[in-house]
């Protein structure tokens, strides 16, 4: 038989079966194909790289290590071309006709593994050079391989089962690839979208790409260059490039690491936090690339999710391009990656934050609610970001603030907590009734102004080994310090109190003489201790409406020492009327300072009768 006749070949079973899938299935991402064909071209020039430098004899068409892509819009075909290392008659029937390669291999496992059913299995896969037939209703692979002696060779498919191919002269080294394009992909053949592709996927593909003669701005893969050799303003425009911004970044990470994975990683904050400035919740953003080729832009699951404000490349050499969520293993190498990467970041805030403090409180006041989710949810990170956090208080000045660790230091003999209290504002916690106990004795409070702090704290619950709780919560237990000023007797307190119950009824669980209290007459805490002011906000707000409210039920703790309590430990019996009046303010001006009262409407009629009796 002549090896210049035509000669037919069956694909193996399991490219018939792929080939099936890929054919028929209502993939929308078709145009990855140039992903693919352009990431294979480039294999082919990297191994002609490599050969140039090992091999003497070969074919040498002088021709420089270039993609060269043309489209034909009238005859619907695209032509994607190398000058790599070419194939032969022998390694088209091996690469092109057989199951033998990574990729589509991978792809069919997933399938047994149920995949079938899901059509974006493609997408993830890419499932290399049989993603041509997707758009194509032939191909043709002209090629010569870089070995001298080996003729040129065209290589035919419609996709359907068969294969044919045969010799053809005039060939350079390297691979031609013309796609012949169905009716309803013809669009692919458009100049435009094929740039607008290009751009997307391969604009770091380390070889020139030309399309219909015009050379494609291609951007070097920064990431794979050395750190000594990056001028600042290179990486400043890398990350406008890649990021798509117009800011500087405020932040930049640069590393390689070779164990457990090869990562090449660049990695960029921005200025802002956009999401803080009331824009919609940001998608992951930093890009998985294998080889300065996109596998994906946004991958789910490659950081943890308080790591969405991340910008930048992860290059990973460990990866296969078509790499799935799909399957244990490789989600197992994504999470890995993932750690290695977030170690990282951790560390370099950490940097940060002892060695630039200045720039990191700026960084911490718009990416404070990131390390503060990360916090409370990424179990994994929640120990280096607990320790990135901080908050003002009762010992800083305003805008000032301590970290944990400092605060631990200084705690007293003694003291088994760490105190926080929750308010809008400084001013607001500074006039309220809880803090003046824990200021009698010395104690430092935590000052948070996010109502997210406390689900933090619910949730990171202890730090180096000290519990946090809430400096208003009803558990609170402080030692005796004396007291100054007359106080009511014990016996006249329990009268009190029992007369305060009776009188303000259904809201009271409890009233009791208070140990924290130095000015102010009386503080109210929850009754329900696992149900704080914050948490009662929040499911009031997601209740829906003709829904009842849940009453509110308070402890009350009164000064025995306080004039208000004195005078109306005697108004009780004196004037009965106007010591209820009393009462209900009391308790109402407990429930505003604890953030608890929700009807202020009775209290002015109730202030102006009180008023009267001046
Ligand atoms: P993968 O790239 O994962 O190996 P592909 O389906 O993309 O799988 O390609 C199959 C094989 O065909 C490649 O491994 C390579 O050996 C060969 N091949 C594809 N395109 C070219 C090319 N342009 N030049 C040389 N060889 C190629
Ligand atoms: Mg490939």
């Amino acid at each position: 038989m002549s090896t210049a006749a035509p000669q037919k070949f069956e694909f193996q079973a399991e490219i018939k079966q792929l080939l099936d899938i890929v054919i028929h299935s209502l993939y929308t991402e078709k145009e990855i194909f140039v992903r693919e064909l352009v990431s294979n071209a480039s294999d082919a020039l990297e191994k002609m790289r490599h050969l140039q430098l090992t091999e003497k004899d070969m074919q040498d068409d002088a021709q420089a290590l270039e993609i060269s892509i043309t489209s034909d819009e009238a005859a619907k075909t695209i032509t994607i071309q190398d000058f790599g290392i070419g194939m032969t008659r022998a390694e088209l029937i091996e690469n092109l006709g057989t199951i033998a390669h990574s990729g589509s291999k991978a792809f069919l496992k997933a399938l047994g593994e149920g995949g079938a059913k899901n059509t974006n299995l493609i997408g993830q896969f890419g499932v290399g050079f049989y993603s041509a037939f997707m758009v194509a209703q032939r191909v043709r692979v002209y090629s010569h391989s870089w070995r001298k002696d080996e003729p040129g060779m065209v290589w035919t498919s419609d996709g359907s089962g068969s294969y044919e191919i045969e010799e053809a002269a005039d060939q350079t080294r390297g691979c031609k690839i013309v796609i012949e394009l169905k009716d309803d992909c013809a669009d692919y053949a458009k100049e435009w979208r094929l740039k607008e592709i290009l751009t997307r996927y391969s604009a770091f593909v380390g070889f020139p790409i030309s399309l219909n003669g015009n050379k494609l701005t291609t951007v070097q893969a920064l990431w794979l260059r050395s750190k000594a050799e990056i001028k600042e303003e290179e990486y400043s425009e890398f990350y406008k490039f890649q990021a798509h911004a117009h800011d500087e970044p405020r932040y930049r990470l640069h590393f390689s690491a070779d164990a457990p994975l090869a990562i090449n990683a660049l990695l960029f904050v921005p200025q802002e936090n956009t999401e803080r400035l009331g824009f919609e919740r940001l998608d992951p953003s930093v890009a998985l690339y294998c080889r300065k080729v996109l596998i994906d832009a946004r991958p789910k699951d490659l950081l943890p999710e308080w790591l969405r404000f991340l910008k930048g490349v992860v290059d990973c050499e460990d990866l296969p391009l078509n790499i799935s969520r799909e399957t244990m293993q490789d989600k197992a190498l994504l999470d890995r990656l993932g750690k290695v990467i977030t170690k990282r970041f951790l560390k370099l805030l950490e940097e940060e934050a002892t060695q630039r403090a200045d720039g990191f409180a700026e960084f911490y006041t718009a990416f404070a609610p990131f390390l503060k989710e990360g916090a409370a949810l990424d179990y994994t990170h929640k120990e280096q970001l607990v320790k990135l956090l901080c908050f003002e208080s009762s010992l800083t000045e305003k805008d000032k603030t301590t970290t944990l660790a400092d605060y631990v230091s200084r705690m007293k003999d003694g003291q088994k907590e760490i105190y926080y209290l929750v308010a809008p504002n400084r001013a607001a916690i500074e006039s309220g009734p809880y803090l003046e106990g824990f200021k009698a004795r010395n104690l430092e409070v935590l000052f948070c102004f996010e109502s997210v702090d406390e689900y933090v704290f619910n949730n990171v619950r202890e730090f180096d080994g000290k519990k946090f709780l809430s400096a208003d919560h009803a558990d609170v237990k402080l030692d005796d310090v004396p007291q100054t000023g007359e106080s009511l007797s014990e016996a006249e307190v329990k009268e009190l109190s029992e007369w305060l119950k009776t009188t303000l009824g259904a809201q009271i669980a409890d009233v009791k003489s208070s140990d924290r209290l130095v000015n102010s007459p009386a503080l109210a805490t929850n009754a329900d201790k696992y149900m704080s002011p914050q948490m009662r906000r929040m499911m009031k707000a997601m209740k829906k409406q003709g829904d009842a409210d849940e009453p509110v039920k308070v402890n009350l703790e009164i000064n025995p020492r306080h004039a208000v309590i004195k005078r109306l430990a005697v108004l009780r019996t004196s004037q009965a009327d106007k010591a209820e009046l009393v009462a209900e303010q009391l308790l109402d001006n407990a429930l505003i300072a604890a953030g608890l009262l929700e009807d202020p409407s009775r209290m002015v009629a109730r202030l102006n009768k009180l008023l009267e009796s001046v």
